[in-house]
């Protein structure tokens, strides 16, 4: 029987991958389908990828699958046809990460879950088979032709602030669990208004249709393959594009430029700026904007005082790291921004 983990140290495997003389091709994908027994997925998947070299991370789940993973490229076409052949994932959409050098993965992880997007949703009553409707680019600038037609952003915050559709309505919430109730809350009554959602890569959109609706909203569309697909759309088919600012992602070029127009503020001084930084003090590293005046005055820094942090010896700052909690924190506008 083959190995259904890894067995090989971290290091060896790392060393594995820049001995490797193939370029890797960097791909994301995802689909809600019912998988009955995921633990038997994950190990007849787990089988046929780690046989083609595939490296990543996957998600797999009752409700669907969630991978970001590479493949060598003279494994590529390989990989298309294996996944093509898998009972419910006919016709997927594979996403191929551009600026990527395929060096993101070395080993490949494959874990169940009890979702592949957190939702915090009890109700036994939730069913993923019943979602909106997928709108591609054309139908999507069709739809919002119409200043009836409400357009939601299931993002986060900062993503929302560089970037969004035109007059699209932001869900103040930091985590995506609360802004699922929480956009069915500010949409109300609105219950026969036709609402598209959208999201980065269209996961978390696809997901708050269907909880729209549970909750009885009955024209509920969300778009294909996120900002991601749309750009790219808009790009290929001349369209006209309503996506304002940038598309935040998280790599080095924290956002991906959509259209010309910059339409968020540095957050120190308030001039126009998009561009997201983490601050340079190792014990905030806030996730802000910051224009290119503020990053030379503040040397990279959110404030005076990490400013000065930074110049402290190694021994002292490490000092002041302790107790400190860990995690991603950002400057969360979005509450002052919505509260009009
Ligand atoms: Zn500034
Ligand atoms: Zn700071």
């Amino acid at each position: 029987m083959a190995a259904l983990h890894n067995r090989v140290s971290q290091k060896e495997l790392k060393e594995r991958l820049y001995q490797e003389t193939d370029p890797r091709t960097t791909i994301s994908f995802y689909r809600y389908f019912p998988i009955a027994d995921p633990r038997l997925f994950r190990d007849e998947l787990y089988s046929m990828l780690s046989g083609l070299k595939v490296f990543g991370r996957i998600y797999v789940a009752r409700e669907g699958i969630n991978a970001q993973i590479s493949v060598p490229q003279p494994n590529f076409e390989r990989l298309r046809a294996l996944l093509e052949g898998v009972a419910g994932l006919e016709r997927l959409r594979l996403n191929i990460a551009v600026d990527d050098d395929g060096k993101s993965f070395w080993v490949l992880k494959i874990k169940v879950r009890d979702k592949i997007v957190a939702d915090g949703i009890e109700d036994a009553g939730f069913d993923m088979n019943r979602k909106g409707k997928y709108v591609d680019a054309v139908e999507f600038n069709r739809l919002t032709n119409d200043p009836d037609t409400i357009v939601v952003d299931m993002r986060n915050h900062y993503e929302y602030e560089v970037g969004h559709f035109d007059g699209a309505i932001e869900v103040p919430s930091d985590t995506f669990r609360d802004q699922l109730p929480m956009s069915a809350e500010m949409l109300g009554a609105e219950k026969d208004k036709t609402i598209i959602m959208y999201c980065t890569g269209g996961i978390r959109c696809e997901k708050a249709s269907a909880y729209l609706l549970h909750k009885g909203f009955s024209n509920v569309f969300h778009l294909e393959g996120g900002i991601i697909h749309y750009a790219h759309s808009v790009k290929e088919q001349g369209l006209e594009n309503k996506f304002r600012g940038k598309n935040f992602v998280f790599d080095n070029r924290m956002g991906e430029r959509i259209s010309d127009e910059v339409i968020a503020h540095c957050h120190q001084c308030g001039a126009p700026a998009d561009t997201h930084t983490n601050c340079r003090n190792e014990g905030c590293h806030l996730l802000f904007i910051q224009c290119a005046a503020c990053a030379e005055k503040y040397e990279g820094c959110c404030s005076a005082a990490c400013q000065e942090a930074i110049h402290l010896p190694e021994e002292e700052q490490r000092m002041l790291r302790k107790g400190v909690e860990k995690g991603m924190h950002t400057f969360n506008k979005a509450r002052s921004r919505t509260r009009k």
